[in-house]
């Protein structure tokens, strides 16, 4: 399946420098930064900084070493924000099923409260 990147996602506006982040961790091929609206007391998004839509899109098409890169940092973030102890959650969003709003691969890591089970039940949203 071809995949389309759509360079105007607000992610990659961010990784352009054209608004403003929250940065917790830049390494050579991620960036890990707060999102805008928390849903834990710890919300850190974790994306690649190449044009990857969605996960199966980057493991896919991404090279070892930003496979690599993206997996480390997001578990130095999990350590950086002393979540092992507590426990955290991470999801990636893909897709109309996913309900994902921003088309540009990443990670979401929460964490600091219960987070209930994993998903509510369905209601189309
Ligand atoms: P998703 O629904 O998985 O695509 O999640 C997109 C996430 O991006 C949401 O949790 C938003 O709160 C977050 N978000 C949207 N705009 C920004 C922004 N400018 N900076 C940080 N996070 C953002």
């Amino acid at each position: 399946m071809p995949y389309t990147y759509d360079d105007q996602n607000i992610f990659a506006k961010i990784l352009r420098g054209e608004i403003p982040n929250t940065t917790v961790l830049e390494t050579e091929h991620t960036l890990a930064f707060r999102d805008l609206y928390p849903q834990a007391p710890v919300h850190v998004l974790v994306i690649p900084k190449g044009a990857y839509v969605c996960y199966d899109h980057f493991a896919r098409d991404a090279s070892d070493a930003e496979i690599v890169d993206f997996n480390r940092t997001i578990g130095r973030i999990v350590e950086m924000e002393s979540l092992q102890e507590g426990g955290y959650r991470t999801i990636s969003n893909a897709g109309q099923a996913g309900v994902q709003e921003v088309p540009h691969l990443h990670v979401h890591i929460l964490g600091g409260r219960p987070l209930g089970r994993m998903l509510a039940p369905a209601d189309g949203t």
